[in-house]
Parts: C-alpha cells; sequence; structure tokens
C-alpha cells in the first residue's frame, strides 16, 4: 500500500512564481518521501485564517514568504531563538503537540549556499551590506555570527540602516554608510546585495571603487531579478559573483530535513533549476 502523502505548502502573495513546490517535489523524489506541497495565495488579511485552516486540515509544515514573514513569526505558539532575533519566520512546522512552531533559515541558508557552493568563507572579511530589510537583517546576524570582520551597512533609507545597526548591537563590528557616500569608499572582500532592487529590474547606483578582484559579489535576488547587481558586479571587477538561486534551494532542504529528518541533495535541484532562471 503506498504510503499516505503529508501535507505541506508555501504561503505567499503573490505565490505563483514560487520554485518551492517544483523543489520539494525534487527532494521528495530522491529521498522516497511521500508528501504533498502546494502553492497558497493568501492576502496580508487572510494569512493567518488560511494558514491556521491549513494547520487545523492536516497541514504539518508550511514555508513562508513576502509579505507574511512577520506575520508568521507572530501567529505561531513557540520561537527558535533565531526566529526571536529576527522577529521573522519563515518555516513553520506542527510540533507533536499540536503547538505551532516559527523558524527563520535564511541566513544559515545564505551561508550555507556560500561556503558549500560560491566557496566564499566569510570569516575576516569586510562586508557591504546592500539594504536593511528583512532579509538583509537575517544576512547580517548570520555574518556576524560567522565571524567577519565587520558590516558597513548602506540601504536607499539610511535611518533603516540605522535600525539594523542597532538591532545588531555591535558597535564594533557593525558600521552604516549613506548611499551618496559609497563613492569615496574603499574596496570590499564581500558584497551582498539584500535589496529588491532587482526584483523591480532597478540598477543601484554604485562606484567601482567598491570592488577589485578578490571581491566575492553576492545578490540574494536570483534569475532576471540578480542581472543588474551581477552585472554590475562583473563590470566593476568583482572576482566571483554569486546569484541567490542556491541559497534559496538550501531555504528548502533544511526545511525539509526539519519536517522529514532527512537532507537532501541539493546539487542536482540547483542545476536542474539553474537552467531555468537563465531563460
Ligand atoms: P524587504 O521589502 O524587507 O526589503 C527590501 C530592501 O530593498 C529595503 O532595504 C529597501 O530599501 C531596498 N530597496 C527596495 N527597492 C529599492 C531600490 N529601487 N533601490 C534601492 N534599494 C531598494 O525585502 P526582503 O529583505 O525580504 O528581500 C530582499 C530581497 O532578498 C528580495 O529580492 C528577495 O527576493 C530576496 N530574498 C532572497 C531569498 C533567497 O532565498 N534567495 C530569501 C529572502 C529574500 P528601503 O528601506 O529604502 O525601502
Amino acid at each position: 500500500m503506498p504510503a499516505i502523502a503529508s501535507r505541506y505548502a508555501v504561503f505567499g502573495h503573490p505565490i505563483a512564481h514560487s520554485l518551492s513546490p517544483r523543489l520539494h517535489a525534487l527532494f521528495a523524489t530522491q529521498t522516497g518521501v511521500a508528501l504533498e506541497y502546494n502553492a497558497i495565495d493568501a492576502t496580508p488579511d487572510a494569512f493567518a485564517d488560511t494558514v491556521r485552516t491549513f494547520f487545523a486540515r492536516g497541514g504539518r509544515g508550511a514555508n513562508v514568504t513576502l509579505p507574511h514573514k512577520a506575520a508568521a513569526f507572530a501567529l505561531a505558539d513557540v520561537r527558535t531563538v533565531t526566529a526571536q532575533r529576527l522577529g521573522v519566520a519563515n518555516v513553520l512546522t506542527v510540533l507533536p503537540d499540536g503547538r505551532i512552531d516559527a523558524d527563520s533559515n535564511d541566513g544559515a541558508s545564505m551561508l550555507a549556499d556560500m561556503r558549500g557552493r560560491c566557496g566564499i568563507d566569510p570569516r575576516g572579511s569586510e562586508v557591504l551590506l546592500l539594504g536593511a530589510g528583512g532579509a538583509a537583517r537575517a544576512a547580517a546576524f548570520a555574518l556576524l555570527d560567522a565571524g567577519i570582520r565587520g558590516v558597513t551597512i548602506a540601504n536607499r533609507t539610511t535611518e533603516r540602516a540605522h535600525a539594523l545597526a542597532a538591532a545588531l548591537a555591535d558597535a564594533g563590528r557593525v558600521r552604516v554608510v549613506r548611499w551618496e557616500d559609497l563613492e569615496s569608499g574603499r574596496p570590499f572582500e564581500l558584497i551582498v546585495n539584500a535589496t529588491s532592487a532587482g526584483v523591480q529590474r532597478t540598477t543601484l547606483e554604485l562606484p567601482s571603487s567598491l570592488a577589485h578582484a578578490r571581491t566575492a559579489a553576492y545578490d540574494l535576488s536570483y534569475g532576471p531579478a540578480a542581472r543588474p547587481f551581477i552585472g554590475w558586479a562583473k563590470q566593476a571587477g568583482c572576482g566571483s559573483t554569486f546569484d541567490g538561486l542556491g541559497m534559496l534551494v538550501e531555504t528548502a532542504a533544511a526545511s525539509f530535513q526539519r519536517w522529514h529528518g532527512v537532507r537532501p541533495h541539493t546539487d542536482a535541484a540547483l542545476k536542474e533549476l539553474s537552467a531555468d532562471s537563465r531563460s
């Protein structure tokens, strides 16, 4: 008799573009786990009720993406230390006692991708972080935990960069620079783009003095959204450039492992998705 598939989903708005159902289906095939995984569109007003209904009807776990990560954190009964630190969650899991657990694996997944796929060891690096939204926050905590020498945060809205710096509470290693002052900056070893400018097909105004041949440029966006920043990075002379597809795959793999207790192979999945994202 075939195993009964347990139910999982990704919630977002919009969500039709999500690669998560495909990734979880690939992982399920790889590992022989029987599961059902759907993309569910929920407006901000309907999010909490939609998720609760999903779990009440047997859903076992959910990924959560824009714009619901703070709402996912708020509706949970228990929260991991990482989620508490960030105030957002991208993974919800029903615990054996029925409570909903919230976790954030964005930062850890970015680091896993940097170390595993990109060959970037951030320890001791001077990092320029572009952006101060939710993803930048996860990236900044993860990079500081990983032992970077320092991080300079630049954001379109400088006040938000200051708010992020305050939350990081590491004055010795965290600086804020106004976007317009980047012009006078020196090169960084790692530049992380955690803005959503690329999603709007906007090219960030960045001077090439930020880069040299040993600079690694890492964009959290992927597919066409990563093209403007990656294009700038290549032109500016960065030694290596990476988009965020690998991070997305790592995020899905970490969720899969959390729910099913088995770690899927990410390389094959990444290869398959890379071909699509180039189109
Ligand atoms: P948020 O909405 O929380 O933050 C957006 C950030 O981008 C803010 O700092 C904002 O600046 C900045 N920004 C937006 N538009 C522009 C622009 N035109 N020029 C300059 N800065 C701009 O989004 P998230 O932090 O959640 O996501 C950021 C990006 O990271 C998205 O592209 C998302 O897809 C990607 N991401 C990728 C993941 C992966 O697995 N690969 C995981 C999570 C996120 P301001 O404060 O001034 O508005």
